[in-house]
């Protein structure tokens, strides 16, 4: 097995949809689903691209109701290149035709290759092979080449490249009665041997335009335009057994790029100067190798590696150095499909850890696009009443909540209320990725620019959110929902939302305390001007300490309780689900809810284990004078792992995690899990609809601060290495505190390199055992078994 590589081999209709979602190329500015270059959207195919950032509102009407949707947009398609051989239709794949098919995804330098042979029905056979990237070293170029031999006759193949801007959003069934058609004032042209198509998005009056060149050995024999398209055909003259090739090369552009005039002439210009293929080849091929340069993650074990190397790719096609340079947040399904319309959840909580210490100026662009839409989250609070910032559960591009009102369940065909917007932990998640990304980078203007004033305006909204009440002496805080999707409202309660959740209360407590830290971090000035603009006073410091000592988290039978009430609720009859993991749809079609058992869709207290470790853990309860057995952590893990059944992708990658140092094969079977979450499309169908890029990161963070126990601290570096017994040796390239440093541990032994560059010195500490890293220097520590702690 090549762990660089992911082969398909033969046509399987059934199975396209995964493909194309696994096979999509991209560059973190815009990405293109794996789909034939010959296919339309049909019952088997469907081809998508996508751009970071480029959302449209429509108006639709559903259970006689008006909703507005704001959606990321499937852009006009620049890949249909189709060909026929003489007399016969345009060639589309055909089990009955076919007489090799196979597609090849080069990992390692973002290729996507395709090889077939077919019969068409005069009994012609003809060999096809295909490349296609989507420019990592030019963001707005996108090409293909397409090789044809005609193996046992010869004649005129006519080759046909178009432009297609009559796309629409239809790409998931379940959004179907909703309107998708989100581009309008199609124009075509054609300016010397170069065809173009322009777009504008109806709402969000973003246009957008590609221009294609397509060279071939014949001259252009025909243009064809239509309204929203445009195509020429070439006519090769195929010799027996001489391959002929045509190649396709297209500029994207849209009204909200930098340096340009307007999207149309900027597209034209870019074409013009766009290399030939093989020099776009080259110049991609070495971008990504500088990329896997800072990206790499080298185990043993081939089926491991090809997982991880997968998962890495699909994370930079989202989100790349050129992601950096824009105004865009990380969509939950990456640009590789229309699942959850393209908005951006908490998900970047499983994200922004790994490029921290790999990309972090990638993790502080996706802070900056939280922090420029603090004013709507302002917003947001304010219309409650609240003081500070209320982050949407689901938004896309100005921050707004974007979470619809109603969600189809497919299995019943029922409309049904969606109260997830319910969920204010996302907030919390931001304001954790701020505080990791300062401790992973040190990076001062970072805190003081944007950090401080996010965590703090955060802070003060949960804190607000959290009221006094006499009954239990403690803070609560009221009528929100945890990560559990599954538990939105007590059983018959007129309104929805729990009390309490405890990963709420905890991570709130958490936090208030961060905040208060992140103040005396900042330089006195910068600190004085920021409590000056926010109008920070001692009294509200002061109430954030006491809730720090008085939050309320409920326990039941030696566990942390999910939320208020969670104890009381009836168990499941587990046996009746057994493997369902949208058990929201299933009892909803049986007439009932989960919202009356104590089932949980995914991990929601044991995110806490999965955030916080032991000590901080402990040190919070502590503090808020609840007393801990020692046993409290795993009998909680055993306790909720037992009623859960991991209808999001992300509950594997906690539970590989929490697991990770008490029960370590069943921890490698979550990871396994993790590891296969899109490849084995484990939601059963989802996964066409675009990748889980939050799980997908995840299984990288596993990787370094799970089984590394990568952690930095106050400038300083950790690590606790465990690794699992399948691993034999880990070896990757971190930063941290603006140091470059090259990681290799084994079972035995941890061996950490400084590069020439960051600060003169550069604490490290593994197991306990410390050592002052000069630049340039390196040091072995042990690590083997016989000192495991
Ligand atoms: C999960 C959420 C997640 C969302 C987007 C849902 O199924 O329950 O936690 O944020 O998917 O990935």
């Amino acid at each position: 097995m090549n762990p660089w590589t992911l082969v398909f081999d033969g046509f399987d209709p059934a199975g396209e949809g995964l493909r194309e979602a696994l096979c999509a190329l991209g560059n973190g500015y815009f990405a293109t689903r794996g789909t034939a270059s010959e296919a339309a959207a049909d019952d088997v195919h469907y081809p998508g691209t996508y751009i970071a950032g480029c959302y449209n509102r429509l108006t639709s009407t559903v259970a006689g109701l008006d909703v507005t949707h704001e959606e990321l947009v499937n852009v006009p398609d620049w890949r249909l290149l189709v060909f026929a051989t003489p007399g016969s239709a345009w060639f589309s794949a055909r089990e009955s035709d076919l007489l090799d098919y196979r597609q090849e995804l080069d990992i390692r330098h973002g290729v996507l290759h395709r090889a077939l042979r077919f019969r068409d029905d005069h009994g012609r056979v003809t060999s096809v092979r295909e490349r296609r990237l989507v420019s990592m070293a030019d963001p707005h170029l996108a090409a293909q080449e397409a090789t044809f031999t005609a193996e046992n006759w010869s004649g005129p193949l006519r080759v046909q490249s178009a432009l297609d801007g009559r796309v629409t959003n239809r790409g998931v069934e379940r959004y179907r009665d909703l309107r998708g058609d989100h581009l309008t004032d199609h124009s075509t042209g054609q300016d010397g041997d170069v065809t173009w198509l322009r777009v504008r998005t109806r709402s969000s009056e973003i246009t957008i335009a590609l221009a294609a060149r397509v060279e071939s050995d014949e001259g252009r024999s025909e243009l064809v335009q239509e309204a929203g398209w445009i195509s020429e055909e070439h006519v090769l003259d195929l010799r027996q057994g001489s391959p002929a090739t045509v190649t396709k090369t297209v500029a994207l552009a849209t009204s909200r790029d930098h340096a340009i005039t307007d999207a149309c002439s900027a597209a034209l210009r870019w074409i013009r100067f766009a290399p030939r293929f093989g020099t776009l080849v080259s110049r991609h091929r070495h971008a990504w190798d500088r990329l896997w340069a800072r990206a790499r993650l080298d185990l043993d074990d081939p089926e491991d590696a090809q997982n991880l190397h997968l998962h890495t790719f699909h994370v930079l096609q989202t989100l790349s150095p050129h992601t950096a340079d824009l105004d865009v947040g990380m969509p939950a399904r990456g640009l590789h499909g229309e699942a959850y319309r393209g908005h951006v959840f908490w998900d970047e909580l499983f994200v922004l850890p790994w490029l921290n210490v790999r990309f972090p100026e990638i993790s502080r662009a996706l802070l900056r696009y939280r922090h420029r839409r603090l004013p709507e989250a302002r917003n947001a609070a304010s219309a409650l009443g609240l003081p500070g910032a209320m982050f949407p559960w689901q938004s896309g591009s100005d921050g707004q909540e974007e979470t619809p009102f109603l969600h189809l369940n497919p299995r019943s065909g029922h409309w049904l209320p969606d109260n997830s917007r319910l969920q204010r932990h996302v907030g919390l998640a931001i304001a954790y990725n701020v505080w990791q990304h300062y401790a992973a980078t040190g990076d001062v203007e970072f805190l003081t620019g944007s950090g401080a004033e996010l965590l703090i305006e955060i802070a003060r909204f949960f804190a607000a959110l959290a009221r006094f009440e006499p009954a239990s002496g403690r803070y609560e805080i009221r009528g929100v929902m945890g990560p559990d999707e599954y538990h939105e409202a007590y059983p018959g309660a007129a309104s929805p939302g729990l009390d309490n959740n405890a990963y709420t209360n905890i991570m709130t407590v958490w936090l208030l305390l961060r905040a208060r830290e992140t103040l005396r971090l900042l330089p006195q000035r910068e600190r004085g001007e920021l409590s000056v603009r926010l109008s920070l006073t001692e009294e509200e410091l002061d109430r954030w300490e006491e809730i720090t000592h008085r939050m309320r988290v409920d326990f039941h039978d030696g566990v942390i309780s999910q939320f208020t009430g969670y104890a009381d609720l009836p168990e499941l009859a587990w046996d009746r689900y057994q493997g369902v993991r949208r058990l929201d749809r299933a009892l909803e079609s049986d007439g009932d809810s989960p919202n009356r058992y104590q089932a949980s869709k995914q991990a929601d207290v044991l995110m806490l284990f999965y955030l916080l470790n032991a000590e901080e853990l402990r040190e919070i309860l502590d503090r808020l004078g609840y007393p801990v057995k020692p046993d409290m952590i795993q009998r909680t893990i055993r306790y909720y792992l037992e009623r859960t059944c991991h209808g999001s992708t992300l509950s594997a990658v906690v539970h590989a995690w929490v697991l990770s140092r008490s029960d370590r094969s069943r921890s490698w079977r979550f990871l396994t899990e993790a590891l296969g979450s899109d490849l084995n499309d484990v939601q059963g169908g989802t996964t066409a609809e675009g990748i889980h890029l939050g799980a997908m990161a995840g299984t990288l963070d596993l990787m370094q601060r799970c089984y590394l126990g990568l952690e930095v601290h106050h400038g300083s570096l950790y690590l606790n290495p465990l690794l699992p017994d399948r691993l034999v040796t880990l070896s990757l390239p971190i930063r941290v505190q603006g140091a470059s440093l090259s990681i290799e541990v084994d079972h035995d032994q941890a061996r950490i390199t400084r590069a020439d560059d960051g600060p003169a010195h550069l604490r490290v500490t593994v197991r306990g055992k410390s050592a002052m890293l000069e630049r340039g220097a390196g040091h072995t520590f042990s690590v083997s078994r016989e000192h495991q702690s």
